[in-house]
């Protein structure tokens, strides 16, 4: 082993010796040694690879770290350096925020010390002995048994002082030797109630500061605000863990605003194309999924070679059914292997979930990659993912413009979300990096090694009285697997499935509000934005009468579904009973948005996408947002109304949008500017037409003499 030569100021030669124990190679242990590297610390392991026979932490125990110890100083007792310093702590829950030269300054600053116990805010296991204690009137009363620093024949003197079981409590045990008085005494046994080294968590949240943004600091730091003192190790004991992985995010030089993620490169493994780990992509749609086609594509279409992926397709939504299967069918065969499982196989969630964990598990597969159809994924997050070098991985994944995202920054005692104080700062990019959470959900990575060891047998998505992946993140919690969730890339996005109402015809088409991003690339013209292209010459077919492209090809089929799915159309008369007035001068065979749900939807389309067009070409009018109470599609055929005689439209301008084809799906058709002797024949799918209303553009319907003719009509600011 390595020990540390120190010169301090009296040029006294102290030897140092940093101990821990650690019986299992886990996350814990591994942030631990970090920190250690950091700050250029040597700590030597005891127990590595031995059986934890000190009993259930949550519960008294923990002996054997002492009887562990015992050996380790007797062995180094015989070297017979007397002036050695020994520093013990936790490596679990433990990290270095300052070098072994800082700890032992501030050690040896303490008067008349041989040894010194970190302290806490509780009297643990056994409260009674509070009263005990020779001064309780100090910020952290009692002895906490996480980390000491002493003597060496101190402390062997303590570890000797009688024999200890495994099982028995470590803390208890140093706490009586503590309360004994003539031992306190003859030993200088001292208790850093002040926090100057030690920083113990539990109960001490209000005490401390996580202070990661300072003009005046390069990294992240804590501070005790009721001691005023800068601690140079923190123990998360006892529940205050999931606090210790919050600021192990920032602490021990693993963030900082100015030098950025440090945590981020430092595990990445550069992926080779020849090795590629196979990876078990497991799609999961549990819940009726706006732009479902769109997630199937981005599955297809993830930046990864299909023999590596193993796919599990589950669907649990009969409404999806048609659809999932038809991509299975299709695709099935290009994967490695392929499974389904289907809503009529009647398995719940949290079982599919297991299911495709353990085929995982027990098969020749590297990662879990677990999609819900709910993410809306980059086609190259797979492979950033598993280049980050991670165990348990999220890419983070926001509903755009909202705070819902797919990790939670805390937990609250009963398992449940609690906003952290830098949940909207990851959210929001604002800080980037690897972030430890307790929470993440819809699109995670994890490496399957991991979850072949015997401590993570107990890893499970079924718990009685919470969902899967809540029962599936308390297990991970539990067995001390920490995730995280990456923010430092746009990886994608979710997808809000709220108002997805499926009872609709194509459902899809009423998410413009919920599902903005998708809605508009399916059903926006893929030329809109070619509209405001400064060169662009608008086209005008007759005198100021503007053609734009609006809406996809796509818009347009679903949009004539869905009235005629909902079938109602008027007669034609013009008593009309949806109109205030009762009655329509130049009555169409039409259908109002409002009879099918799309009115608010479709004066939306208005005000974002056709208003600045119409302030593009009518320069000078501004009316936002443009008012219209007569939106309708018309249709026309030969043996209904197949025309529409001359009138003029009550509107400062109409709009006029094909939906469909002439000579493919009508023949005939059109519109006619009397006043100008002008017609447009050759309408154009998913194109509008925009004139002036009242006066100056009085026109009619031409014939249709073949097929159905279908057109979207508003009278906009009437
Ligand atoms: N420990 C160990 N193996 C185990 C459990 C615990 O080596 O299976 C060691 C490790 O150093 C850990 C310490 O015992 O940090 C105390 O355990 P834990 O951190 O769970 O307890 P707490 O600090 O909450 O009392």
């Amino acid at each position: 082993t390595y020990t540390y030569i120190i010169f301090n100021s009296s040029r006294k030669i102290n030897d140092v010796q940093v101990l821990t124990v650690a019986t299992d190679e886990n996350h814990g242990l591994e942030r631990f040694l970090r920190s250690a590297k950091v700050y250029g610390i040597d700590v030597e392991v005891l127990g590595k690879g031995t059986k934890w026979t000190g009993g259930d932490m949550n519960l008294p125990g923990g002996g054997q770290k002492i009887n562990l110890l015992k050996e380790k100083l007797t062995e180094l007792s015989k070297s017979g350096k007397k002036e050695k310093i020994i520093l013990f702590t936790d490596s679990y829950d433990v990290l270095f925020l300052a070098s072994i030269d800082d700890i032992l300054k501030k050690f040896q600053s303490f008067p008349d010390t041989r040894v010194l116990f970190a302290a806490e805010q509780f009297c643990w296991p056994d409260t009674k002995l509070a009263s005990q204690y020779p001064n309780i009137e100090v910020a952290n009363p009692y002895l906490n048994s996480g980390g000491f620093i002493g003597y060496l024949p101190e402390i062997l003197e303590i570890v000797n002082y009688k024999p200890v079981s495994d099982k028995d409590d470590d803390q208890l045990y140093y706490t009586k030797i503590y309360l004994d008085k003539n031992l306190r005494e003859s030993l200088k046994i001292k208790l850093d109630h002040n926090s100057a080294i030690f920083q113990n968590l539990n109960g001490a949240l209000s005490d401390v500061q996580l202070k990661s943004n300072t003009s005046t600091e390069i990294w992240p730091y804590i501070e005790n605000v009721v001691t005023k003192q800068r601690p140079l190790i923190v123990h998360g004991n006892g529940p205050s863990k999931l606090t210790l992985n919050h600021f192990g995010n920032y602490l021990a030089k693993a963030w900082s605003s100015t030098e950025g993620c440090a945590m981020c490169n430092e595990k990445r493994i550069e992926l080779k194309d020849d090795k590629l780990p196979t990876v078990m992509m497991a799609v999961f749609i549990e819940q009726a999924t706006p732009f479902l086609e769109e997630f199937l594509d981005q599955v297809l279409t993830t930046d990864y070679p299909k023999d590596k992926i193993h796919l599990l397709l589950r669907n649990n939504v009969e409404y999806h059914e048609t659809e999932v299967d038809d991509f299975f069918q299709a695709h099935a065969k290009e994967y490695a292997t392929a499974k389904r499982i289907k809503p009529s196989d009647f398995i719940s969630e949290s079982e599919a979930r297991n299911i495709a964990k353990d085929r995982c598990i027990n098969s020749a597969c590297d990662y879990l990659f677990s999609i819900d159809s709910l993410s809306r994924l980059e086609a190259n997050t797979l492979r950033h993912l598993l280049s980050s070098g991670y165990d348990v991985i999220a890419p983070l994944l926001v509903r755009p413009g909202l705070a819902w995202s797919n990790f939670w920054g805390a937990v609250n005692s009963a398992g449940f979300y609690a906003r952290s104080s830098d949940y909207m700062d990851i959210v929001y990019q604002n800080i980037k990096g690897v972030w430890n959470v307790p929470f993440i959900t819809n699109c995670y990575l994890a490496k399957m090694s991991l979850f072949r060891l015997p401590a993570t047998k107990t890893v499970t998505y079924t718990r009685e009285g919470i969902d899967p992946d809540m029962a599936f993140c308390a297990s991970l919690r539990e067995v001390g697997v920490y995730m995280y969730v990456s923010n430092e890339l746009d990886f994608g996005h979710l997808v809000n499935p709220e108002t997805y109402d499926i009872s609709r015809t194509n459902p899809d088409m009423y998410q413009l509000f919920d599902n903005k991003m998708e809605w508009t690339t399916r059903y926006l013209h893929e030329e809109y934005h070619l509209n405001f292209d400064e060169e662009r010459k608008h086209l005008m077919p007759c005198p100021d009468v503007y053609w734009f492209p609006l809406m996809s090809k796509r818009f347009c089929s679903e949009w004539i579904e869905i009235m005629e799915a909902f079938g109602q159309w008027s007669d034609g008369s013009n008593n009309d009973k949806r109109l205030e007035s009762g009655y329509e001068a130049v009555p169409t065979r039409d259908i109002h948005m409002n009879q099918v749900g799309l009115e608010r939807h479709w004066l939306h389309i208005l005000k974002e996408y056709v208003r600045p067009l119409q302030e593009m070409v009518f320069t000078g009018y501004y009316h936002n947002p443009p008012v219209s109470v007569m939106n309708f599609v018309v249709r026309y055929r030969p043996d209904e109304q197949p025309s529409l005689r001359p009138h003029h439209d009550s509107s400062t301008y109409t709009i006029n949008l094909a939906l469909n084809t002439p000579n493919v799906d009508f023949e005939g058709g059109g519109c006619r500017f009397i006043r100008y002797n002008c017609s447009v024949r050759d309408t154009k799918l998913g194109w509008l037409l925009m004139h002036p209303g009242r006066l100056t553009h009085y026109h009619e319907g031409l014939l249709v003499t073949k097929g159905t003719r279908y057109i979207m009509i508003s009278f906009v600011d009437p």
